[in-house]
């Protein structure tokens, strides 16, 4: 009898391939190994088993697999089903869900380039003769690809040696290598503990009266902490006293001052919390019973908790009882929010038990975390972002996705465009896990199902502390300027604020949801902007061509030079970028630190920390920045928050552009006094009687829901219909248009009126490339999995017809 293996490749084919295995390795082989295999004329991949059995495939003959690369399964049989729902429910190869699954480490193919390891020493006699051999040849080349490696060993299959090589630290796969990222470490200066007493001081600066410029030193830094509770940096002091660096050696090698070292604010010690020990508050205490409640039946938990409720510490809570079970938590983050910030405040509470899984940087490299989870052998605890629902979790008790209204979760580009938060749900069904879900802002669709009672709803609506909630006021710009009350971009009111807060040592964040230039006409008198005739949106100033267009179905003018509505001819191109903010904040708050936050500031590596760090340690005054700033922070220092302007969110052309602002500003002026004061939030619009604005000024989210869910019935939007997106792309313009016209008209055929398109996106043409787009709705009543294979039949029919070889088809399930 024969025996055969189905193996996913890491590659976009519809189906998995079926190989031989010789009758001696058969016992050696299990489902979740990785396995050598031939592919095509001459390549070589690796490929997971996925199903072992004695059925030969019928069109065509199996080939033998090259080797087994694995003593035991490195895919779990819970991945493996995993794999298959998310291929089903995406629409997408399993091998690109193994692609997306398996570090690139862990899937070495022919072309793979792979180079010394310069990171350890090398034990050199702790290698095979073959092993040494490509060692030596690494030590000659910088890089080397696999097929090299074979042709010097001659030998086919050279990957278990590669393998083995990586294990032993000697080869690295060449890919980006994720760096630690250390914080930046600032030295501040105070007065030693003796002198805090009334006569020693007086005795200290009798002696020092010798020492002008000692005593001056120690003078300045009274007067310092007298002016501002804040730590006094080495450098702040140097400055103020204008005295030279090693004065201040001399003071604190004399014991006069201490020197410390401060990583972020840990300065406010009644914060700090005792190690292993968390504190709920009576409201607190309510929402994880409540959760438990709903964890008993394991129910799907969304937790409602206003910004600054302290979901974090529930969170812990939770994360606790389930570790102490000896079971895995997976605690999912949007990237952005995946700060050295929150990791710092879990690894205060389980230290080494935390594992950071995440693509910027990353504590431990991929390969390891991998490792570690799937063998149990270090961290119980996954904080990661998307990715990392991939992981090999053996045995799960708890998944939470923090912020889970973020729309980071779901993946445009590559295959597979998965959800994060709806595919947990699916893997909280398949490993028994709980999953909960938090957030201050909870998504439409979640927030739904929690109405009707398919998740469990616990909401919390009390600031930790009862801080109140920021005050937040609109700020009618139209207003302002016709009374003249601008400076630039600035109401007087924001001013006033601004520097009232910055006269009490507090900080301001200031938000501008766009960079560079947004063009979009507006009349300076009245406000209005044109819109298209015959789409809800307005009209895109076009420099190149001097128009005015619509972005949606192409209707388009000549640029106006006066408002159409009022006749004025003080028009401009509205939305002003952060860095224009910038410029303007520099001349109007000469004597403060700005700092600017926003994809140009924050490219590096750790910029986006940098910065952050630089606030927390209070040496920027006022940041300004875009919606990265609204990712969940928590600043401790910070009384005002600044909108500069909300229509451009309001006005932006997408069927959850209102939702979306919802969330934005109250995520954003939920930054304002998160400890004891009451924090300030103002939002400067020309439409303060905006239904969305008003709802964000009276924290009406039950409101907002209400009026946006009805909308959504209204236009025929989820929740209600599923919405599957077909894009067709190609380098020939006709090409796209008569492949996607004639799968419309397939597809019609069998959904009728729910084919909306082919139409072309805002953005029709990308690097060279034509774009169009057809949606389909699918309405409840109708089964999502009927359409889904309609729609494969459709495509089947589509992908035999020659000339439509050169288009390629993208499908995106849920596309937003
Ligand atoms: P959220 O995640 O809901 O925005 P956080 O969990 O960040 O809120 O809590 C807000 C602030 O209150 C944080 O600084 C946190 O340390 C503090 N806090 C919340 N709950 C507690 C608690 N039980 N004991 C001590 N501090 C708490
Ligand atoms: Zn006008
Ligand atoms: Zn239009």
């Amino acid at each position: 009898m024969n025996h055969f293996v189905d193996v996913i490749l890491p590659l976009p084919l519809p189906t998995r391939f079926t190989y031989q295995v010789r009758k001696e390795e058969i016992g050696d082989l299990k489902k979740g190994m990785r396995v050598a295999v031939p592919f095509g004329k001459t390549k070589v991949y690796t490929g997971i088993t996925a199903n072992i059995h004695q059925e030969a495939p019928k069109i065509y003959k199996a080939k033998f697999i090259e080797q087994i690369l694995d003593d035991k399964p490195i895919v779990t049989q819970t991945q493996l089903k995993f794999w298959k729902w998310l291929s089903s429910y995406y629409m997408c190869a399993e091998g690109d869900i193994l692609k997306a699954a398996l570090p690139g480490a862990f899937l070495l193919e022919s072309e793979t380039v792979v180079e010394l390891n310069t990171k350890t020493d090398i034990d050199e006699e702790g290698l095979t003769d073959e092993e040494y051999l490509v060692y030596e040849a690494l030590q000659n080349q910088s890089v080397i690809k696999i097929k090299e490696i074979s042709n010097l060993l001659g030998k086919k299959n050279v990957l278990k040696i590669l393998q083995k090589l990586v294990a032993k630290n000697v080869a690295v796969v060449s890919q980006e290598l994720y760096k630690q990222y250390k914080p930046k470490l600032i030295r501040y200066i105070k007065l030693a503990e003796l002198y805090h007493k009334e006569e020693e001081l007086q005795q200290l600066l009798e002696t020092l009266n010798k020492a002008p410029k000692q005593s001056s030193v120690v003078l300045t830094l009274f007067s310092l902490l007298a002016k501002s509770k804040k730590p006094i940096s080495v450098k702040q002091l140097i400055k103020e006293s204008e005295a030279s660096a090693a004065i201040i050696k001399t003071l604190v090698d004399k014991g006069v001052l201490d020197e410390y070292y401060l990583q972020k604010d840990r300065t406010d010690t009644q914060q700090q919390v005792e190690k292993f020990q968390v504190n709920l508050n009576e409201n607190q205490q309510q929402a994880y019973a409540e959760i438990n409640e709903n964890f008993q039946t394991n129910k799907v938990t969304l937790l409602h908790g206003i910004t600054s409720s302290g979901k974090t510490e529930i969170y812990i809570q939770l994360i606790k009882d389930v570790i102490s079970q000896g079971k895995q938590v997976l605690y999912l983050l949007p990237e952005i929010a995946l700060t050295t910030q929150l990791i710092s405040r879990l690894q205060q509470y389980f230290g080494e038990d935390v594992l950071v899984f995440h693509s910027k940087y990353s504590l431990n490299e991929r390969v390891e975390v991998y490792q570690h989870v799937l063998e149990q052998t270090k961290g119980k605890i996954v904080i990661g972002a998307r990715s990392s629902i991939f992981l090999p979790f053996q045995d799960l008790g708890l998944i939470i996705v923090d912020e889970s209204h973020e729309t980071t979760f779901k993946q445009y580009d590559p295959a597979p465009r998965y959800h994060a938060r709806d595919a947990s749900v699916v893997l909280s069904n398949i490993t028994k896990a709980n999953l909960l879900l938090g957030s201050a802002t909870p998504s439409l669709e979640s927030y739904f199902n929690a109405q009707h009672h398919k998740y469990g709803l616990v909401s919390l609506n009390r600031r930790y502390g009862n801080v109140l909630p920021p005050q937040v006021e609109l700020v009618d710009v139209k207003e302002k300027y016709k009374k003249k009350l601008m400076k630039g971009r600035f109401s007087d009111t924001l001013l006033e604020e601004m520097k009232i807060t910055l006269s009490e040592g507090k900080q301001v964040i200031l938000f501008q949801n766009r960079r560079g230039f947004s063009p979009i006409l507006e009349c300076n008198t009245c406000g209005h902007s044109p819109q298209c005739p015959n789409c809800d949106v307005s009209l895109t100033y076009h420099k190149h061509n001097n128009s005015l267009r619509c972005h949606y179905c192409g209707y388009h003018i000549a640029m106006q030079l006066q408002c159409i509505a009022c006749k004025s001819t003080e028009v401009t191109t509205k939305g002003f970028g952060t860095e224009q903010i910038e410029t303007e904040l520099k001349s109007l708050f000469p004597n403060h630190k700005i700092g600017r936050m926003d994809l140009d500031t924050t490219r590096g590596k750790h910029g986006y920390e940098k910065i952050i760090t630089a606030f927390e340690q209070q040496e920027i005054d006022i940041l300004i920045g875009t919606q990265m700033l609204t990712k969940g922070l928590d600043f401790r220092n910070v009384d005002l928050v600044g909108v500069m302007s909300a229509d451009s969110l309001l006005n932006f052309p997408d069927f959850r552009a209102h939702e979306r602002s919802f969330h934005m500003l109250v995520q954003v002026a939920g930054r304002a006094g998160r400890t004891k004061q009451r924090g300030k939030v103002l939002i400067q619009t020309y439409n303060p009687n905006h239904q969305i604005l008003q709802q964000v000024t009276t924290n009406s989210y039950l409101e907002m829901y209400k009026e946006q869910l009805q909308e959504r019935q209204n236009y025929k939007y989820p929740p209600f219909y599923r919405l599957i997106k077909l894009t067709f792309k190609a380098k020939d313009f006709n090409a796209v248009n008569e492949a996607s016209s004639w799968f419309a008209k397939g597809l019609a055929q069998g959904l009728k009126e729910n084919v909306l398109g082919p139409e072309f996106p805002p953005v029709a043409r990308i690097r060279n490339e034509y774009y169009k787009n057809i949606i389909i709705k699918i309405p409840p009543e109708h089964s999502i999995s009927k359409t889904k294979e309609f729609i494969e039949k459709v495509r089947k029919t589509y992908d035999s017809v020659g000339s439509f070889k050169k288009v390629r088809l993208i499908l995106n399930v849920d596309p937003y």
